[in-house]
């Protein structure tokens, strides 16, 4: 069991104090809200590839780094990261290989039937006005992707002008980043 392993280790990073090198308060010291993917290959390279360590940003993961609904909990992280954490600017930092980039949403689905979910369910969610399959869709193009998600921040009533929002993308082989826009061009001062 998974958890069993866990909770042991767990034990003893206490017990060892081995969290002690990561000791910080809650708010973020480089005053950063950074929005990226869930993705495993993320876990460090990301924090080592831009420099920041424990204590340094707000993170927010999220499958594809997509942010969908303007009213949704990765908007609503992002708007308690600035108006209550005191984070300056946003990154949203997409990668390179991302699953959800062209993810087949029929796949998903058909998992949920071999998990045993049955179709009477599926229908019954469909016929309340969930569409599942645009729920669950994926993404085409990602700079496009990045760009929209970072247009939902930017255009976004709460969100001040004056916070720079940025978007990137992240090979998570090399951690080589590329700016697919840059939030200082368009924030206003
Ligand atoms: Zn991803």
């Amino acid at each position: 069991m998974k958890l069993d392993e866990i909770l042991a280790f767990n034990e003893k990073f206490v017990e060892n104090k081995d969290y002690i090198p990561y000791v910080s308060d809650g708010v973020p010291s480089k005053k950063l809200a950074i929005i990226t993917c869930m993705d495993a290959r993320l876990i460090e390279l990301l924090q080592k590839a831009i420099n920041i360590k424990n204590g340094d940003a707000k993170m927010i993961k999220t499958a594809g780094a997509q942010i969908n609904n303007p009213y949704g909990s990765i908007m609503r992280s992002i708007l308690v990261a600035v108006y209550a954490l005191k984070a300056e600017e946003v990154l949203v930092i997409g990668h390179l290989n991302c699953g959800m980039n062209s993810m087949d949403p029929n796949k998903v689905i058909d998992s949920m039937k071999d998990h045993g979910i049955s179709q009477e369910t599926i229908n019954t969610l469909e016929h309340t006005g969930i569409d599942l399959k645009d729920w669950l869709k994926g993404f085409n193009n990602l700079e496009d992707e990045v760009l929209r998600s970072v247009n939902v921040v930017r255009d976004h009533p709460l969100i001040a002008k004056t916070i720079p929002v940025h978007g990137l993308t992240i090979d998570p082989t090399t951690g080589k980043l590329t700016v697919v826009t840059n939030g200082y061009s368009i924030a206003s001062h």
